[in-house]
């Protein structure tokens, strides 16, 4: 199909570039009917630039609608060339002051915390950091596309409403008008086509089906549909579904009618099972194209208003003006109203233009905002039956304007907008029950789905009140009352709503209908709250407000005593009439939500003291308040409880207090236990009902609420920093709390404010964060007295432990451990008769009762908890007659007498004695000892307050003291004993608190010791070498006078069987478990990845160390055998649980992985435990006679050259060995050399074997292929390996300062001594005859022989790599050598040798750049000798090589360039050769070049090397350079690596986190054509961004699909990988295709915490310590196993999908 219609698009292609957009313009302009004349080019056009078949060209599209359609309009406009109009239209331009950018997804916002006038208020970026709210406390989010900057909004901000750029810009002259004016119709025209073909409808010849979005499909479904449908391949479909999602549809189809039918008919097949099916149109192709091409038009139009702001008054104008069809006929109207039938992205299109039109200035705005009111309902309605998200739907635009002060005002006084909101939302929940309440139950998921959507009236109505007013117009007052009834009748259908019986003792199950009528009580929570503040600024309006709320309340419950008889209640001589009411059986409601607001009203008139200028105004009456009383019990929601405390306050503070308690008393059914006599002995032998102490307890504690809960101001006299206060003092009394937890603990008002920062300094110290954690906020000691332990925001948990943290903390200070109820602040007036509460008499008899029952302690039902909160209210009464006493004045009686009445005993018929008596009596009590402390303070403060009685008014205080004084001297003795008590108890206590904690966490801190590897601290390391060292010996690590060491014997531990052995080459293997991966950590070209791993040949390092092999231990030692059978074991357990079910784990067994059976460090192999191997076989100590340089690499050529003419001989047939030995007389075998010879393996079996398993690791995971322990690759891998790892620590000490043989931790150095050896070792279980071949090569590399021909150039050699290659194979050639040279003389002459061609390849590629301190005359004997090298080189080059005149920067160079080399040696010599280290090089300073030269048996000046063996050395150099890559180098055609080679880092990260947002705001998917990636990543170790997580940047690895971080590991980190989520703020680790983790990332806020997902908007900035912390995990390799550590420690972990980030 395709392929028939190519030619013919390409046909029109050429007319359509024929045509001009001049020419057509000019036709326009004398056109008599405008509007047909473009009509008919528009109809003649449009479809053959957008009807192109199945797959649209974007690009193409855009560039012909811009030639054929668009520019004919632009000439129009301009009537000239646009290039030349449009600059002059901008320049002519007097912008709009407001900046009104409008977001795209994940751009960053700001908002001012101090200055913005609601949270919705935000500005862009730019905007931000011109403005002066960048230096307030400021909130910054990602925004989700759509919303714009509100920067210039004088509305919207307290103050600074400009930015620098947009201050000016406050002109409003129209000159554009006179030459715009005639474009008026041009653009009305436009606009006319859009709505018409929009909704158009026709037929023809060609169609396309059309697949829509929508919310309820997968994407996976969609795909899977696709394949099915349109016979497309998977990559096809997810490119769909993909556009589909992003756009709001896709033709998947394109051909005749019947075809693109079949597609549809298959797709609503497919997904209409479970679900409604996906919406498919086919559709009209010119329709399409017209609809493509309106679109293209909107932007067109909103790009063009860009250049003037008169054009974009005239569009406003346009789209404003009424259409023919009268009412709600504007183009404006019309797009809003069919807002629903468009798709997503036409939707978005029209949105944006909109805001950049309507939205700039307040005239339009104004008028926009009328239309949108106007059509609310409409709108509302159709957003309901819509299936897109809100932020895709034109009612989102609702924030725009509703929240601006001025226009929700106009709103609601022209258009009753309140009213409209609150009707809307009633109208769409139609359920109601037969009282006439909602009803969630039986909700369908339709109606649910539904219930949904409607909650965004709420969130609209919150917008409208967001602001309040400062001044009220009668029209306000009125129209507000208006939508204050409306609310009122929408309260009355919650009122009771959802009612449910008590259930005692069991959890109530979160019903769904439950859960939705909780969710509309907690919306309308903050609005209920907003309603308060309008009526609280406006007393008439608060009257009025407060009357209607009491009627409409009466109305709810005026029917409740319907029918019922009173029933009486009396106890202690009070009696009082109520309705029986039996909680426990019949229904309760916790929604009463119109009963809240009267009690918040209520607080209001109290604060204002309106209540006392019209008391007539106020009717209130006590039995309102009783229906409410139960509903303290349903301790639910904060906002809720606290107001049903207060409407309790309020029914106390107008009743006589006695009736109150029986009321109450009686609703608890508890009022017989204390009418009755003796009752309570009785119901604890008869009914012994758990739940009646459950209620006795609930009631006690409410009624300490009551009498103690003054911290809302207007019922006590506090303001509200008293509150906040009041919160985080009880909050920081359980534990101290980083600032995000404490935030959360404390209610937000709606501008999500909790006023904590304003407080937080007065009662808490800020303690700074380390390394992890968090910045932690701490209770100042002072505050500790304004503890209450029965704060009603506790929940019991919270509770217990706060009076845990408590007495813990009075006990460290030495107090006693009572917590008596804090000092109070008094009531407000209104509310002042209810402290009276506390003496009242039925109060004391309800004290009196449950203290008897604590005398006769056996049998009754009473418990100590209920004790407790007897005797805080006890506490309570007394501290308030103390305040009363305290604060009275000269004519004032003190009233409240609450001691007197406790002294007082019981009367007839009780008997019983008098409270103070029992609490006496109760001090002494055995099993009260944890409330003595309590008891006595009671005592001793009522002892005070009847000083303060008895003595005059004017000193009570000396008074007090006095006796406190006395008190305490009688109590001296046993208090100083009960001191020493205690602190022998703190000290056990401590003791044994550390011991568990040794126990327990010996896993914990052994993790810690392994995170801090490289933190050199000597108490967590051992010292380097176990042998005693002689300070005053020159130390040599190798050569004929290489120090000897007297043999250590070596006894370890295994961790399994805890057996200990000796290190010994018979004995049985000892291991360490290891773990072996690849690295590209010092990799200088992360673009080099290696090819074809069966083919790639290891032999020879490149410099630019581009994959290496890295071994690490947690050095934990095992018998080779114990740790065979622990591994089997694993492996057993893992295969059994897979079948069961495949459990994620963290570690991948298949692939050889286990944990360590002590620290559970991931490990994939174990390294045998080896005594230094040289010492086996360098038994020869004649070092007489040993030849130099020059002879030995004659030896050992002419030894290669035997092995060379065998090796030939062997692989010729047909040889007899008798003809052999003949061949050998012939090749007159070097003397001494024995070819024949084979040692023996001094090694035991167990040895050998654990030798190949290492060896076989490291070449399998080096090299990604299959075992094979026969390679010849595996020594060259072993070797590798032990280079790698010592030049990657070297990196790390040098980076961090630390001396090179300063104490290492012991798992460090374990793993490169055992590391070493083992290479060292690993020739005898090779073949010797590979090992043999490995050396020649390397040995051919530097010293040029026939046999090897096409070797690397020494600038394509790492000559650390090259040493250790040859000093551990060497032994395999002189092993057959007998002729009396050491070994130690071969690895001395090697070591030169490699020296030597390193300062070559320093020389080479030094750097040339002068800096200006060239020194003509060398002053020192280096560098007059360094000079003359380089003239040599100079000479051999073929003067290619540069002139350099200062010997003194040469030898600089040499010597700078050469330490990490001499350093990598200096170790690797010291763990082969077990020479212990100069002490001179294991204290951090400054260079230790001479002593590392000595160490190394090397002379300081290193140029000596040269003229000392000068013979060779001169032929040695000129091979060397004659080497045609030497020469394409010097002649600057390839480059080198320079020395030193410098570290690698991390990338740059910003300071501030913004700045990295915006980046990635910008950054687009690379695949999608221009797309913004849903989640950015930041690679950063080499910075790219990539589109994680996404469908889009999926790519195959390995025959998977993994997404683009997984893929990107494989290139940039040989498999590993560390990534930055910039959205998240989220550091990712990934490791492998299976394994990751999400580590904190090193950005901070201003409290030391990090936020994970950017949740609280505090600025970010970047912590360098912590970032360090990050390179330093990557330097040390430790990423892998801090994936295994978060796995192991979190399993949902290892459920996540890694591969596809
Ligand atoms: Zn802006
Ligand atoms: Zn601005
Ligand atoms: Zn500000
Ligand atoms: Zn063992
Ligand atoms: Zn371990
Ligand atoms: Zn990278
Ligand atoms: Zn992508």
């Amino acid at each position: 199909m395709a392929s028939e219609l190519e030619p013919e698009v390409q046909a029109i292609d050429r007319s359509l570039l024929e045509c001009s957009a001049e020419e057509t313009a000019g036709k326009w302009l004398q056109a008599t009917d405008l509007t047909r004349e473009v009509y008919q080019h528009l109809a003649h056009s449009v479809p053959k630039i957008y009807c192109r078949g199945p797959n649209p060209f974007p690009q193409k599209e855009d560039m012909l609608a811009q030639h054929v359609l668009l520019g004919p309009m632009e000439w129009y406009l301009c009537g000239e060339d646009p290039a030349f109009g449009f600059p002059k239209l901008e320049q002519a331009n007097k912008p709009s002051h407001l900046c009104g950018r409008v977001f795209k997804v994940g751009e960053p916002t700001y908002s001012c915390r101090d200055c913005a006038v609601d949270p919705t208020c935000v500005l862009c970026m730019e905007c931000f950091l011109g403005s002066i709210h960048r230096d307030h406390r400021y909130r910054m989010t990602t925004s989700g596309g759509g919303g714009f900057c509100d920067c210039g909004d004088a509305e919207a901000w307290k103050e600074g409403p400009y930015c620098q750029k947009h201050e000016l810009n406050t002109s409003e002259i129209e000159e554009e008008e006179v030459k715009t004016f005639h474009k008026v119709i041009n653009m009305q025209i436009d606009n006319e086509y859009i709505i018409n073909i929009l909704s158009h409808r026709e037929k023809s010849d060609t169609y396309y089906c059309m697949l829509f979005n929508d919310e309820v499909h997968t994407y996976e479904q969609v795909i899977y549909t696709l394949q099915k449908a349109v016979n497309c391949t998977q990559k096809e479909a997810i490119g769909f579904a993909t556009t589909v999602d992003r756009d709001g549809r896709r033709s998947v189809r394109y051909g005749d009618f019947q075809y693109c039918e079949q597609a549809k008919s298959v797709i609503v097949r497919n997904t209409s099972r479970q679900t409604k099916p996906l919406k498919v149109q086919v559709m009209h192709s010119s329709i399409v194209a017209h609809q493509n091409f309106g679109l293209k038009l909107l932007s067109w139009l909103g790009s063009i208003i860009g250049y003037s702001d008169g054009l974009r008054r005239i569009l406003c104008q346009v789209g404003l003006q009424e259409g023919p069809d009268g009412e709600n006929s504007s183009l404006v109207d019309r797009l809003m109203l069919n807002d629903s039938k468009l798709w997503k992205g036409a939707r978005s299109v029209y949105h944006q233009l909109f805001m950049s039109s309507l939205l700039m200035d307040l005239k339009y705005k104004k008028l926009f905002a009328v239309r949108f009111a106007k059509n609310y309902q409409q709108l509302q309605r159709d957003f309901m039956e819509d299936d897109h998200e809100r932020a895709v739907s034109v009612t989102a635009l609702s924030v725009q304007f509703f929240t601006a002060p001025t226009l929700a005002r106009m709103l609601i006084t022209e258009e009753n907008l309140m009213t409209i909101i609150i009707k809307t939302f009633m109208d769409h929940l139609r359920h109601r029950d037969t009282q006439g309440r909602f009803q969630f139950e039986r909700y369908t998921a339709l109606q649910a789905f539904k219930f949904r959507r409607v909650q965004s009236l709420i969130l609209d109505l919150k917008y409208v009140l967001i602001s309040k007013p400062t001044e009220w117009s009668d029209e306000l007052r009125q129209k507000f009352l208006e939508g204050f009834d409306a609310f009122l009748e929408l309260l009355k259908c919650m009122q009771g709503m959802d009612p449910i019986t008590r259930q005692v003792g069991q959890h109530i199950e979160m019903e769904p209908e439950w859960e939705a009528a909780f969710t509309l009580q907690m919306k309308l929570t903050h609005v209920i709250s907003m309603m308060q503040d309008w009526c609280a600024s406006d007393e008439k309006v608060l009257i009025e407000a407060y009357k209607k709320c009491l009627a409409v309340l009466m109305q709810c419950h005026g029917g409740y005593t319907d029918g019922e008889q009173p029933i009486t209640l009396s106890i202690c001589g009070h009696s009082v009439e109520t309705i029986r009411y039996c909680v426990s059986q019949e229904k309760v409601s916790i929604h009463l939500p119109v009963s809240r607001l009267l009690a918040g009203l209520h607080v209001l008139l109290s604060k204002s003291e309106v209540a006392y200028k019209f008391p007539e105004l106020l009717p209130l009456k006590p039995h309102h308040t009783r229906a409410n009383i139960l509903t303290c019990t349903n301790l639910c929601l904060r906002e809720m409880f606290d107001k049903d405390i207060v409407m309790l306050q309020t029914g106390v503070s107008m009743m006589d207090p006695n009736h109150f308690l029986m009321i109450m008393l009686s609703r608890f059914e508890l009022y017989q236990i204390f009418s009755t006599p003796d009752y309570g002995k009785r119901f604890s032998s008869e009914i012994t009902h758990k739940s009646i102490v459950i209620m006795l307890n609930v009631c006690i504690y409410t009624l300490s609420f009551l009498a103690g809960e003054r911290f809302s101001p207007g019922v006590g006299q506090v303001n509200a920093t008293d509150e906040i206060k009041r919160e985080i003092i009880h909050q920081l009394s359980i534990k101290p709390m980083a600032h995000s937890e404490l935030v959360k603990s404390l209610p937000e008002d709606e501008n999500k404010e909790t006023g904590m920062e304003s407080v937080i300094e007065a009662v808490a110290h800020f303690k700074k964060p380390g390394l992890t954690g968090r910045g932690m906020y701490e209770l100042k000691p002072e505050c500790a007295k304004e503890f209450n332990l029965y704060f009603y925001h506790f929940s019991r948990a919270e509770q217990s432990k706060a009076e845990e943290a408590q007495r813990k903390l009075k006990r460290q200070n030495r107090e006693d451990t009572a917590l008596p109820p804090p000092v109070l602040p008094p009531f407000c007036p209104l509310f002042a008769s209810l402290v009276n509460i506390l003496q009242s008499d039925v109060m004391l008899c309800i004290m009196g009762t449950i203290l008897q029952w604590a005398v006769e302690h056996n049998g009754y039902a009473w418990s100590e908890s209920m004790l407790q909160r007897v005797l805080h209210l006890i506490g309570m009464a007394l501290q308030e007659e103390k305040q009363h006493l305290e604060n009275v004045t000269e004519e004032h009686v003190v009233t409240f007498a609450f001691t007197q009445k406790i002294s007082k005993p019981g009367e007839a018929p009780k008997n019983s004695p008098s409270i103070l008596a029992m609490l006496e009596t109760l001090q002494n009590a055995p099993y009260l000892e944890i409330h003595k402390d309590m008891i006595r303070w009671i005592l001793k403060t009522f002892n005070a307050i009847k000083k303060m009685r008895e003595s005059s008014p004017t000193s009570p205080m000396a008074e007090t003291e006095g006796t406190i004084m006395e008190e305490s001297s009688r109590d001296k003795d046993k208090a100083e004993r009960k001191r020493k008590a205690e602190i022998a108890r703190l000290r056990r206590e401590k003791i044994m608190a550390q011991m568990s904690e040794m126990q327990r966490h010996f896993i914990d801190e052994n993790k810690e010791l392994f995170q801090q590897t490289l933190e050199l601290d000597a108490s967590t390391s051992a010292v380097l070498d176990n042998s005693p060292v002689v300070s005053d010996m020159t130390l040599t690590a190798l050569g004929p006078m290489q120090t000897q060491v007297p043999e250590q014997r070596q006894f370890v531990t295994c961790i399994l069987c805890q057996e200990e052995q000796e290190v010994k080459v018979e004995s049985r293997a000892m291991v360490l478990a290891a773990f072996v991966q690849r690295s590209t950590v010092l990799s200088k070209n992360r673009s080099k990845v290696i090819q074809d791993p069966e083919k790639y040949d290891p032999l020879f390092m490149h410099p630019d160390l581009s994959c290496g092999t890295h071994t690490s231990s947690c050095g934990h030692i095992m018998h080779a055998h114990c740790w065979q059978r622990y591994f089997d074991s694993v492996q057993a357990k893992e295969q059994r649980r897979q079948q069961r079910l495949r459990l994620h784990t963290s570690y991948d067994v298949e692939n050889g992985e286990f944990l360590c059976p002590l620290c559970e460090c991931l490990s994939n192999t174990v390294i045998p435990l080896l005594l230094p191997p040289r010492n086996i076989f360098n038994n020869r100590l004649n070092f007489s006679d040993q030849p130099n340089l020059t002879q030995w690499i004659r030896t050992i050529s002419q030894q290669i050259k035997a092995l060379q003419f065998l090796r030939k001989e062997e692989s010729t047939p047909n040889n007899a060995s008798s003809k052999n030995s003949e061949k050998m007389d012939e090749l007159q075998l070097p003397e001494g050399f024995r070819p024949d010879f084979h040692p023996k393996n001094p090694y035991s079996e167990s040895i050998k074997e654990m030798l190949t398993t290492f060896g076989t690791a490291t070449y399998k995971v080096g090299l990604k292929v299959h075992p094979n322990e026969e390679d010849p690759r595996v020594p060259i891998m072993c070797w590798g390996s032990c280079a790698y790892t010592i030049q990657s620590i070297e990196r790390i000490l040098s980076d961090e300062d630390k001396p090179l043989f300063g104490p290492l931790p012991c798992r460090l150095d374990d793993c490169l001594r055992s590391l070493t050896r083992f290479a060292a070792a690993h020739w005898t279980v090779a073949s010797l005859s590979v090992v043999q071949g490995h050396f020649c090569k390397l040995f051919a590399s530097l010293v040029p022989n026939d046999g090897h021909e096409d070797l690397p150039c020494i600038l394509d050699i790492d000559m650390f790599h090259l040493l250790v290659g040859m000093v551990l194979a060497f032994p395999a050639l002189h092993c057959q050598d007998f002729s009396g040279i050491s070994l130690g003389t071969g690895d001395l002459h090697i070591f030169h040798l490699v020296t030597m061609a390193h300062i070559i390849q320093i020389l080479l590629t030094s750097c040339t750049e002068e800096n200006g301190m060239d020194q003509e005359n060398p002053s020192c004997e280096e560098e007059s000798e360094v000079l003359a090298l380089y003239k040599t080189l100079h000479q051999y080059t073929g003067s290619a090589l540069k002139e350099i005149p200062s010997g003194w920067h040469l030898w600089r160079s040499v010597r700078a360039g050469i330490m990490p080399f001499l350093k990598c040696s200096a170790l690797f010599f010291h763990y082969l050769n077990g020479v212990p280290s100069p002490p001179d090089i294991q204290v951090p300073g400054t260079s230790h070049f001479e002593h590392l030269c000595n160490y190394l048996s090397l002379p300081s000046n290193l140029i000596c090397l040269f003229q000392e063996n000068s013979e060779i050395m001169n032929s040695l150099i000129e091979s060397w350079c004659l080497n045609s890559e030497v020469k394409r180098y010097l002649e600057g055609e390839r480059d080198a690596i320079r020395y030193p080679r410098e570290s690698n880092k991390l990338i740059d990260l910003p300071e501030d986190y913004s700045s990295l947002i915006n980046q990635a705001s910008n950054f687009s998917c690379p695949k999608s054509g221009g797309d913004k990636s849903r989640a950015p990543t930041l690679c950063l170790v080499c910075g790219s961004l990539l589109c994680s997580q996404s469908y889009c940047c999926q790519t195959e690895l390995e025959g998977e699909d993994v997404g683009a971080c997984t893929a990107h590991t494989y290139s940039c980190g040989s498999g590993v990988g560390i990534f930055l989520r910039v959205r998240e703020c989220q550091v990712l680790f990934l490791a492998g295709k299976t394994k990751g983790c999400f580590y904190s990332p090193p950005y901070l806020d201003d409290y030391g915490e990090t936020d994970q997902g950017l949740r609280r908007g505090n600025p970010l900035h970047l912590c360098n310590e912590r970032f360090k912390k990050i390179q330093k995990l990557w330097h040390q390799h430790s990423v892998t196993e801090e994936i295994g550590r978060a796995q192991e420690a979190n399993q949902t972990l290892a459920g996540i999908d890694w591969q596809h980030l």
